[in-house]
């Protein structure tokens, strides 16, 4: 009876191939921490086993320079996870372009909401999002890379690297958010990309104006490209987040200048809207383009977030997209389990939203970044014409907040 019984578990055994967990997601940035938050909510019945594979500490998370705008629309989705108690709310942007006529204001009344939107540091965002997460089971494996994985018909062989050495973990699927920036394997799907090089590079960094609008964020376009100044300082109301984009030349440039001649020189660019700028701190350089995979899933390994798409940020839209796509593979891999049919539903229910926000993203980026007299004059009719047309901003500024969801 004992040798049918071992005979049987062992056949078993044989049958049911082996996995370490059921997801792997490579990238604990805020996308990758935002999906294992949401999944582990919603597995706690269907009890989904995933781990969360970091090449960075949380501790260097904290220090990214960024300073993000999230909309309205973000913030109720990350309501039930955890918000930066610091972040400063936007209730009021202003448009418009230097040297130029024409200037559009999107109020937050106008839209019947309490704000816009919210300016929040990177760091802040990733710290509440892993608080979010260390109170789950989600395994989070910080300090460790993830190498180009195996796929076959039933799973991944996914290599990982670590000071401790190599060695390698059996998933179900795999969740390409590695971002565009710090990508360290080539674990996206093969397959087609988008791209298109802007010969932009975006300068960060706070600043402090003599005479802050409190909750107003400004985007101004100069024949450079565009500079927006986000209000970052909560209540002092005299801190900005600074991104002002300019050739990689001019950039190159800039990031050597002092402080004051810096300064000097941003306050001719952006006008004397606030007064002049007073100090900046933690000045740091991005290389800005668009890259976005045209096919989101290979057999089971799926991107979100920036390993999707990483976008020119003249409209502020690429964590907003990011957070759609970690909200939407959530709710597709809770629904029908760890299998090729989730992702493959997935990647139905994001194509409209991509499409949309890659394209309006990338047409901003380029009418506002050329320097053609012509079209400044037609891009001041463009401010001009959203001001008279509030169908047009109204659906403007809603796919922005809320982008399209279904
Ligand atoms: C100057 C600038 C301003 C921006 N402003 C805005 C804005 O106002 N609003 C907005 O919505 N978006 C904005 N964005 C875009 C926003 O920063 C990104 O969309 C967002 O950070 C993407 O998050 P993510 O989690 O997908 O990727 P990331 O934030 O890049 O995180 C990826 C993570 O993956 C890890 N990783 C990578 N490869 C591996 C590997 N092989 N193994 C293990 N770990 C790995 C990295 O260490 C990192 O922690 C801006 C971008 C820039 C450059």
């Amino acid at each position: 009876m004992t040798e049918a019984i071992e005979a049987t578990h062992a056949m078993t055994d044989a049958q049911e191939p082996h996995f370490d967990y059921d997801i792997a997601i490579v990238g604990a940035g805020p996308v990758g921490l935002a999906l294992a938050g949401w999944l582990a909510r919603r597995s706690a019945t269907s009890r989904l086993s995933i781990a969360l594979i970091d090449a960075r500490t949380p501790a260097a998370a904290a220090n990214d320079p960024r300073a993000l705008a999230l909309s309205h629309g973000s913030r109720v989705m990350l309501q039930q996870l955890g918000f930066p108690g610091d972040a400063t709310p936007i209730r009021r942007i202003h448009v418009s372009q230097r040297g130029h006529f024409g200037r559009t204001l999107i109020e937050h009344d106008e839209h019947e909401l309490p704000e816009l939107g919210y300016v929040v540091r990177y760091g802040s965002l990733v710290a509440a999002l892993a608080d979010a997460v260390h109170a789950t089971r989600v395994d989070w494996l910080t300090d460790t890379s993830a190498l180009a994985p195996l796929q076959d018909n039933d799973g991944i062989t996914l290599p990982l690297q670590s000071a401790s050495g190599e060695r390698t973990v059996r998933v179900k699927v795999l969740v390409n958010a590695e971002g565009g920036l710090y990508q360290k394997s080539d674990v996206a799907a093969p397959g087609e990309r988008r791209t298109r090089d802007y010969g932009q590079t975006a300068i960060v960094g706070t600043v402090s104006v003599s005479d802050p609008r409190a909750n107003v964020a400004w985007e101004r376009f100069t024949h450079e490209g565009p500079i927006a100044l986000l209000p970052c300082g909560g209540q002092r109301h005299a801190d900005y987040s600074l991104v002002w984009c300019c050739s990689p030349d001019e950039a190159a440039r800039r990031m050597q200048l002092d402080d004051d001649t810096f300064l000097a020189e941003l306050g001719t660019a952006f006008g004397a809207r606030m007064g002049h700028f007073m100090r900046i701190a933690g000045r740091a350089a991005f290389p800005l383009g668009l890259t976005a995979l045209e096919v989101l899933v290979y057999r089971r390994t799926v991107a979100i977030g920036n390993a999707a798409q990483t976008l020119h940020p003249v409209a502020g839209q690429g964590l907003n997209l990011g957070l759609r796509d970690a909200l939407a593979l959530a709710d597709a891999l809770s629904a029908d389990g760890p299998r090729p049919l989730a992702l493959a539903r997935f990647a139905q229910r994001r194509a409209l939203d991509r499409r949309l926000t890659i394209g309006a993203t990338d047409t901003l980026a380029r009418i506002f970044t050329v320097d053609f007299p012509p079209l400044a004059a037609l891009r001041g009719l463009a401010l001009t014409a959203l001001e008279f047309l509030p169908p047009v901003k109204t659906a403007l500024a809603r796919q922005m907040m809320f982008g399209q969801r279904r």
